[in-house]
């Protein structure tokens, strides 16, 4: 490492000071769940400190309401910190942004009192709806990103993957309308939307064996019809379209189209079909940042567990954006969780486990680690292997 031992160890010590501040922001964000663009409480929890240590806070940065942006640091490297803090309907933190939060934050606390030294500006954004909607892409297209080096974060995971890829992701609203009638004493003067959107969810399904590699659509029901007796003239439905590539997306797009259409033409119904949110692009990961990152894991003594059954691409996140304008590291980071994983209940309690709490300081520790890096070998982003 060509960073300087004596502040390594100086930042190392003052992530242990703050380690009781950052694990009860973590927890107090965990129990307090709120939605995308909805983390008003979770915003103002990581702004405050941030604030009160000596960062210049702008909260309802970039026009995002529950969007924050801490800058401090006058010279070297532009180094952007990403502190996610949505929460699932019905899961809540299952997916362990609570300490994606606190991880952004400790990272910022912990190399305030360095940065002029060193030689590093460093922002902490605070990125709202990461689970459905796509916040960060709501930040690059107000300007976040502008002048920034580097763009880093951590998310919990069942197993370690340092340099994961992400599928690239868009959600659509399905809404197929049909014709009301009496079910009973005059159902061929209906047109059933249910028909309608079962077919279109059934053609799916059997789209699903011709799909090339790692193409996925899920989706649910989310209105089935108003009455029994009514033939429903409304139905609605949300489905996500992931892929490896966006070359393979627009290839799943008109598809999944075709099906939902055909469908609707053979139940006499019609389809509106909406893209909801932003496209997520898939990750790609800056090769300096995941070496130095995993340097860093070593340095600090953290044993690197990877998944048994090998990588895996699954999943999304609007990061994978971020990475496509700058250098970029989404650091997937074990919380030891397996068999449990995120999205399910099991996972939302291992993200305030003593091995959750333990992750999140790892991650703050690696973080910082790595930042010092980039202030010293600005270069390291430009490494190939
Ligand atoms: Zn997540
Ligand atoms: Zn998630």
């Amino acid at each position: 490492m060509k960073s300087d031992a004596a502040v390594r160890d100086q930042v190392l010590s003052r992530v242990d000071e703050l380690a009781p501040q950052l694990v009860a922001l973590s927890h107090a964000i965990h129990a307090d769940p709120e939605l995308a663009y909805e983390e008003h409480r979770a915003m103002a929890r990581c702004a405050e400190p941030l604030e009160a240590a000596g960062f210049a806070v702008e909260r309802g940065a970039y026009g995002v309401p529950t969007a924050f942006a801490a800058r401090a640091g006058t010279g070297g490297p532009h180094l952007v910190v990403c502190s996610e803090y949505d929460a699932l309907p019905v899961v809540g933190h299952a997916c362990g942004h609570n300490i994606i939060a606190a991880s952004g934050v400790g990272t910022g606390l912990a190399l305030l009192p360095v940065l002029e030294q060193v030689g590093l500006r460093l922002t902490v954004l605070g990125t709202p709806a990461e689970e459905v909607g796509g916040g960060k892409v709501d930040l690059i297209d107000a300007g976040a990103l502008a002048g920034v080096d580097a763009a880093m974060m951590m998310h919990p995971a069942p197993y370690d993957d340092i340099d994961g890829a992400g599928l690239a992701i868009e959600e659509w609203s399905v809404v197929v309308h049909g014709m009301a009638s009496h079910a009973s004493s005059e159902p061929q003067l209906g047109r059933n939307a249910l028909d309608g959107l079962v077919a279109g969810y059934t053609a799916i399904a059997m789209l699903r064996q011709h799909l090339r590699p790692w193409q996925q659509v899920h989706g649910i029901i989310t209105h089935g019809g108003d009455a029994a007796n009514i033939v429903p003239e409304r139905t609605a439905a949300t489905y996500y379209l992931r892929a490896l590539d966006m070359t393979d997306l627009a290839d799943l797009r008109s598809r999944v189209r075709a099906a939902l259409e055909g469908a609707a033409t053979a139940t006499g119904t019609t389809v509106d079909i909406e893209r909801v949110g932003h496209v997520y692009e898939p990750i790609t990961t800056n090769v300096g940042l995941a070496k130095t990152f995993t340097a860093a894991c070593e340095l600090i003594g953290r044993p690197y567990t990877p998944d048994p059954k090998g990588k895996s691409p699954g999943g999304s996140t609007d990061f994978g954006n971020i990475s496509q304008l700058v250098p970029g590291l989404h650091a997937n980071l074990a919380v030891h969780s397996w068999p449990a994983v995120n999205h399910q209940h099991e996972f939302a309690a291992h993200c305030v486990s003593p091995l959750g709490d333990r992750t999140l300081l790892d991650s703050v520790k690696a973080m910082a680690l790595t930042a010092l890096e980039l202030a010293a070998d600005p270069a390291l982003l430009t490494r190939t292997a």
